[in-house]
């Protein structure tokens, strides 16, 4: 994609900050967009020693990650990203990618939308509107809701509630973590 203002464009409709479009295929046959990502600004954070750096040891794809669908197109995702070498402590890193949903091949906001269609319908409704396989969304919306932060409303009554409860009170009374 040579020309800068469609390249933005395209940045700017799908919205994922940090990254930049590089590249968008149409398939005509199943409509969807194949859109290729990669970071506006290729530099990491080593994990390790916590220093900048820009040095890319090498190019990493992750592809076929299903993102919300643009119009009557389904949109699916290739982000490139760097594997970084950190001259400070010489160790590798790639930095994690925010929108990516933790062992889904989808979005996280894309798992947002998924979790409130079955809230409101179910599961086997909200796979036929998105395409995945039953089973497969199933799992990510169980990984996706695990990773929600707990609300106390929506915490199951019962036992369960009532171990969290302790597990809780458990760990504010024994963190010894903080400095
Ligand atoms: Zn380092």
């Amino acid at each position: 994609m040579p020309d800068e203002s469609v390249s933005k464009f395209w940045t700017d409709l799908l919205h994922l900050p940090g990254f930049a479009v590089v590249h968008v295929r149409e398939d005509e046959v199943c409509p969807r967009y194949v859109i290729t990502v990669v970071p506006e600004h290729p530099v990491g954070v080593c994990p390790h020693c916590h220093r900048v750096t820009e040095t890319v040891k090498q190019r990493r794809t992750r592809d076929g990650i299903l993102d919300l669908p643009i119009g009557s197109h389904a949109v699916e995702l290739t982000v490139r990203v760097g594997q970084f070498e950190c001259p400070h402590c010489d160790r590798c890193f790639t930095p994690p990618i925010e929108f990516l949903a933790e062992g889904a091949h989808g979005t996280e906001r894309l798992l947002g939308r998924v979790a409130e269609l079955i809230r409101h319908s179910d599961v086997s409704n909200a796979a036929r509107f998105f395409g995945v396989a039953e089973k497969t969304l199933e799992g990510w919306y169980y990984d996706y809701v695990a990773r929600q932060q707990p609300d106390p409303d929506r915490t199951p009554t019962g036992p369960i509630r009532r171990i969290g409860i302790d597990e809780l009170s458990l760990k504010n009374g024994t963190d010894s973590s903080s400095p």
